[in-house]
Formats: C-alpha cells, structure tokens, sequence
C-alpha cells in the first residue's frame, strides 16, 4: 500500500495535486473537505451539523472526522493506497490517522507538506471564490480559516516530523513543477519497497519456467540475462553484435554489457513492484554488482530462493529436455550437461552462501510437479509479501 497525507493551508493546490496523484498511482481519494460539503449538500445530520461551523471557517470536531474517515476507508477495503486532503488538520486527528493505519497493517508512508506564504493563499482563495461558489471562499472566512491552520493545524507538522516521513514542496512554483517535485518523492519511496527476488537452482530445477509464472502471477519485472542477450542479438543491435562475436569466438560476456543491460531495464521499469532475477547473479563478481545497482536506485534484493532439487533427476530432466524442440543449444550432449551442471557448483553456490549470510534463503522443495512447486513458492512470495509492507 502507498498511503500519504497532502498537507498545507487552504489554497495551497492540495485539491489539484491530488487530481493528478490518485490517477497515476491508483490512490483512493479521501477529502474531508469534499466529503463534508457533500453531506451538505444533501442536507443530513452530519452535514447541517457541519454546516455553521464550515461557514465560519473553523474546524469541525474531531469525532465527525474520525466517523467520516473510518466510514470511508470501511467501503474501500481493497485499494492500492489513500490520498488524504485536508486530514489530518489536528493533534488529535494526527493520532486518529496513525491508530487508523495501525488497525490496517499499514502506515502512513509519508506527509507532503505544500509550502505557500499566506498572503499568496489568501489571494488564491479569493480568486477561487470568484467561482467556487464555496460558502468559505470569502475574505473574512479566509482570514478565520487561515488562523485555524495557524493555530491548530501547524502543529500537525512537527508530529510527523518527528516520525521522519515530513516532506516539504515549493508551493509557489507552477502546477506542474510542483507535480514533478511530489512525484519525484513518492518514485524515491517506491523504489525502496520494491520487491526484488533472487531464484537461483541449478539447471533443470525449474527456475525459469518457475520465475516467469511468479512473474506473471504478481505483475513483478522477470529480468533473465540470458534472454536479455538473445534478444539483443536477434534485434541486430550494437551490443548485439558485439555478443554474436563473443559468442562465436567461445568467450564469456563481460560483465561491463551485462550491467549495461541491467541497468537500461530497470531505468525502463519505472512503475513496475520489482523485479525477479533470473540466470543473474551467476558469480560473486555479478552479485556485487546487482547489489550496487539495486542501491543505487535505492532498493536490494530482498528475497532469495533456492530450488531444490535432486542431482539425478536433474539429469534425467535435462536429458529429457535434450531431446525436444524446447531443447537449448547447451542442453545437446552429456558433457555439456554435465559442464553446466559443475559452472553452477563452482561459481553460483558460492554466491548463495553468500546470501545465506546477509539474508535468508529460502530453500523450495523442486522435485514435485511445476504446479505443486509452483504453489509451494507462491505460497512463500505471498507470506514475503506481507512481512515487507
Ligand atoms: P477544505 O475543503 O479542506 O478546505 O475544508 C473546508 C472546511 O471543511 C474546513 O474549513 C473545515 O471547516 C472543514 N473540514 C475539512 N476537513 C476537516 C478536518 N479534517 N477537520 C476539521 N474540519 C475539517
């Protein structure tokens, strides 16, 4: 979930930024403000009781908003994330919003506070009176309500602070500058909750077919490198080229093109949860690398899983393959089998050790058929899954 809080004095965009956040990242809309002018608007109790306080501009008590909200997010259980727009405006609905959260299994990832001076609100809410027809748009109510944010709503602001999730945007910059601005922060923040999976197995264990079903199941990004080179070659491109040549004379692929790869694909990938790695890290140089790049977008590896699966049956497996039309050009004789079978034992299992220090590895039993392997990991994912948010 992707929960944040827009805050800042009347007038200050929260109302246009959020037009623009909930579409792109499929939050669900919480404005007190519109929420209350719509109970007035259809004149029910909890609108007419609203009605004299909203029309002097001060703040309506804080068990209205706590009735509204939980009513709210009550109806949308199933949502990717909430955008908040003018909650919370005190103390005390700082503490409802953080209990709110709590009882949700999620938090509050961060309050974006749009910085403008009060002389620059008051003249955009006068502007916007000429034809909001708001009750609250006029310049006595303007001044009342701009002494509530002073006085009550502020204070808002250290509370989160303290917390560490306070980010501050230049207000009086234009609209879309502004947008840049908060969808910069929030990109920053997604990427740190990117769910990037290792599958490592020897070959024959089901890895791949296994990678691109999670894959496709949990929307993640299935980076194999060794596609990844096919395809270059197959597009003729320069890098492509370049690999065709290796590949020809026998040589490995330096790492230099594979980071190059790597990196274009998670500079693509932009909106994606994470990211399943395939074939890569194959050596302890490689998982370094992975580990910088991840870094350096601000996210890691944050699961690693192991199939296991039984020497012989890996063979009689790979043999069976070699004998197919889904058979790869390695796959062709029992040395070259058995060549892959030992690259793997020498080079990758060092690096699952190392996984074994800084994280948990999670070993799948890989000897059922795909599906009962297949149910197995989802079922690990989906416990990862939770623990992460
Ligand atoms: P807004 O549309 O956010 O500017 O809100 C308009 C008016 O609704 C405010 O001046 C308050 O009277 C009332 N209101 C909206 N949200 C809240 C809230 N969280 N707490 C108290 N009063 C609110």
């Amino acid at each position: 979930m992707l929960n944040i809080a827009l805050f800042g004095p009347p007038g200050a965009g929260k109302g246009t930024q959020s037009e623009y956040l909930i579409r792109k990242f499929k939050l669900f809309y919480i404005s007190t403000g519109d929420i209350l002018r719509k109970e007035l608007a259809a004149e029910t109790k909890l609108g007419l009781d609203a009605k004299n306080i909203i029309a002097k501009g001060g703040l309506v008590s804080d068990e209205i908003i706590v009735q509204i909200i939980e009513k709210t997010i009550r109806s949308n259980p199933d949502v990717n994330g909430f955008l908040f727009d003018g909650f919370p405006r005190t103390f005390v609905q700082a503490y409802i919003l953080e209990g709110l959260m709590i009882k949700l299994n999620t938090k509050l990832d961060f309050l974006i506070s749009i910085e403008v001076s009060e002389e620059e609100s008051i003249k955009r809410l006068l502007n916007r009176g000429k034809t909001s027809g708001r009750l609250d748009d006029n310049e006595e109510v303007i001044r009342n309500r701009l002494k509530e944010y002073n006085d009550k709503t502020l204070p808002v602001l250290n509370f989160f602070k303290e917390r560490g999730i306070c980010v501050p945007v230049n207000g009086l910059q234009g609209i879309e500058k502004v947008t840049t601005d908060i969808e910069q922060i929030i990109n920053k923040e997604q990427s740190k909750k990117l769910l990037n999976m290792v599958i490592f197995g020897y070959p024959g264990s089901g890895r791949g077919s296994l990678g691109k079903a999670i894959a496709e199941k949990y929307n993640l990004e299935f980076v194999a490198t060794g596609d990844m080179l096919d395809n270059e070659i197959k597009d003729n491109t320069e890098v492509g080229k370049m690999i065709n040549e290796l590949y020809e004379s026998g040589q490995l692929v330096p790492d230099e093109i594979v980071i190059r790869l790597l990196e274009k694909k998670i500079e693509n990938s932009k909106n994606v949860k994470g990211f399943i790695f395939k074939g890569y890290p194959r050596t302890l140089v490689q998982s370094y690398i992975l580990d910088g790049m991840l870094k350096k977008h601000g996210s890691s590896v944050n699961k690693v899983f192991e199939i296991d699966v039984d020497t012989l049956e890996l063979i009689r497996r790979l043999d069976k393959r070699s004998q197919t039309d889904a058979a790869m050009p390695y796959d062709s004789s029992t040395e070259k089998i058995v060549q892959r079978l030992e690259e793997h034992k020498t080079k990758t299992i060092p690096v699952i050790e190392k996984y074994k220090e800084m994280h948990d590895v999670t070993v799948i039993d890989g000897q059922d058929t795909f599906d009962v392997v297949l149910a197995r990991l989802s079922a690990e994912i989906e416990s990862s899954f939770k623990n992460l948010r």
